[in-house]
């Protein structure tokens, strides 16, 4: 964590808060214990060691506004009266990333929902970073577009909180991941001060934020790039194993088709997974695809030879109730959980030849990891991204298996901590630090979640 917390807020530093606030328009206040618990939680408890952590953390007061000015106005109130804020989009982060570790105040970005603008020539959307991206798809949908990158969770989470929380997901393995350069071209940000300010920056000034867990600004609507929008297709193919997956989906890589998605599952994560009606009984691993209409018809034939058996294949139904994404990414996690809590997750980027890291530690954490795999671009190159699942045992368990992942060559994005750093690549982004220096020079935003902010500068 970064420096020691001070203790949350007086009830009568929030009553006074309370007061000044309800002078403000289109800003509601919650306050009802159930209102302030539910509005204080996300999805933290995939992981054990953070519901520990989390254990009673809670807002004192949840505003909810409905326009950008009541946000500058809230955002100046809570600044002027010294009491932390941390902002929400729709709670599915699964690092206690909008749990306030300060108590104080919780902003819920729900009613900030507006998509703004949409390019006939560049597809560029500018959208208010509280509209789900569900929405902002059927929107985009209606001007040919689609989002590049969405979570699994993109029927409830909010744009805003994917850019400051999530990293990648469902199109990954063509637009590799949100921090990429390209992705994210510009925000409105509103500062956390007394004379709180709201800035539009560049898609270089907005590099800091991008990840940061809401941590130096609270963004109220962002610009981002699209991709023309396709009809893509569901396959799940089915192989004899774990191997015999990870060279099938070697060989897609190199096949000329569009992938949106191919996630490969072995046969003890096939075998607790809700596969769409149609699906025959597990057999082996299998491979889960969005692939363009021309691909599909393509890989019908292609994949025999592969030693793939397709058991389904049909395109998208956009109002599906149990469309193959949500079999992907940490939905796998969630469906595993279903089935027995006992299961948790861990992240990771593969080395470029994982196949002899795979053999050895199912050898020798046998009962404990089953392989989950999600195809990835990462800086160009295709690679293979492990959201393995494994039975809880302690830290110490898991500090040895990440350890171990680690001399095979992985790189570890550790779901189960607290701040930026410690669930990225462990080092502190000083621009980031630098960006939370200029706009929320007090230290007010999200405290806890920066490892790299150790107090204001002695001026500030
Ligand atoms: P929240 O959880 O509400 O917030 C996330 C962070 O963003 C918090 O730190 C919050 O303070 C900050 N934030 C929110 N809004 C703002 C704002 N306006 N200004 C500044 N900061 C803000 N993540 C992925 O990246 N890829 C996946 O495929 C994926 N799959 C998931 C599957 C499941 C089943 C679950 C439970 C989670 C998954 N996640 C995934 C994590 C999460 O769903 C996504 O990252 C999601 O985009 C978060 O959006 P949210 O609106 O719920 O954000």
């Amino acid at each position: 964590m970064s420096a020691p917390l001070p203790p949350p807020p007086t009830a009568a530093a929030i009553e006074d808060l309370a007061r000044a606030l309800e002078a403000i328009p289109a800003l509601t206040l919650l306050r009802r214990p159930a209102e302030l618990e539910r509005l204080s939680r996300d999805c933290h408890d995939y992981s054990p060691a953070l519901s520990d952590l989390l254990l009673g953390c809670r807002a004192q007061l949840v505003a909810r506004p409905g326009s950008v000015d009541a946000v500058q106005r809230l955002v100046a109130a809570c600044a002027a009266h010294d009491v932390p804020l941390t902002v929400r989009g729709a709670g599915t982060g699964n690092y206690g990333q909008c749990v306030p570790l300060r108590g104080g105040v919780v902003l819920d970005c729900s009613r900030l929902d507006a998509v703004r603008s949409i390019d006939a020539e560049t597809g560029v959307v500018e959208v208010e970073a509280g509209c789900v991206m569900a929405r902002l798809e059927q929107q985009l949908a209606g001007c040919g577009r689609s989002l590049r990158l969405m979570p699994s969770t993109w029927r409830t989470a909010s744009i805003g909180g994917f850019i400051a929380g999530g990293s990648g997901g469902i199109g990954s393995i063509r637009w590799g991941f949100l921090r990429d350069p390209g992705h994210l071209l510009g925000l409105e940000l509103v500062t956390m001060e007394p004379d709180a300010r709201r800035l539009r920056l560049d898609a270089a000034a907005s590099r800091p934020i991008n990840h940061a867990y809401g941590t130096n600004g609270v963004i109220t609507a962002l610009r981002l790039a699209t991709a023309p929008a396709e009809r893509w297709h569901e396959l799940v193919v089915e192989v004899a194993d774990l191997e015999a997956a990870l060279d099938l989906s070697q060989a897609l890589a190199g096949a000329a088709i569009e992938l949106q998605e191919l996630a490969v599952f072995e046969r003890g994560v096939c075998d607790r997974l809700p596969w769409p009606a149609g699906c025959p009984p597990v057999a082996g691993a299998r491979l889960a695809l969005l692939v363009d209409p021309c691909g599909s018809r393509f890989l019908e034939e292609w994949l025999p030879a592969q030693g793939g058996t397709v058991i389904l294949q049909r395109p998208e139904q956009p109002g599906s109730a149990r469309p193959l994404r949500e079999l992907c990414w940490n939905h796998t996690t969630l469906h595993m959980r279903a089935h027995d809590p006992g299961w948790t997750y861990l992240q990771m980027l593969l080395p470029p030849d994982p196949a002899p890291m795979l053999r050895e530690m199912r050898a020798r954490w046998q009962g404990q990891l089953l392989w989950h795999l999600e195809a990835v671009r990462q800086q160009g190159a295709a690679r293979l991204a492990g959201l393995p699942l494994l039975r809880w045992s302690g830290a110490e368990a898991l500090e040895a298996l990440m350890q171990d992942c680690r001399s095979h060559g992985a790189v570890i994005f550790n779901p189960h901590v607290l701040t930026v750093e410690d669930g990225g690549l462990g080092v502190v982004d000083a621009d980031q630090v630098e960006a939370k220096h200029r706009f929320d020079p007090a230290g007010l935003l999200n405290p806890g979640k920066l490892r790299g902010w150790t107090g204001p500068r002695p001026s500030s």
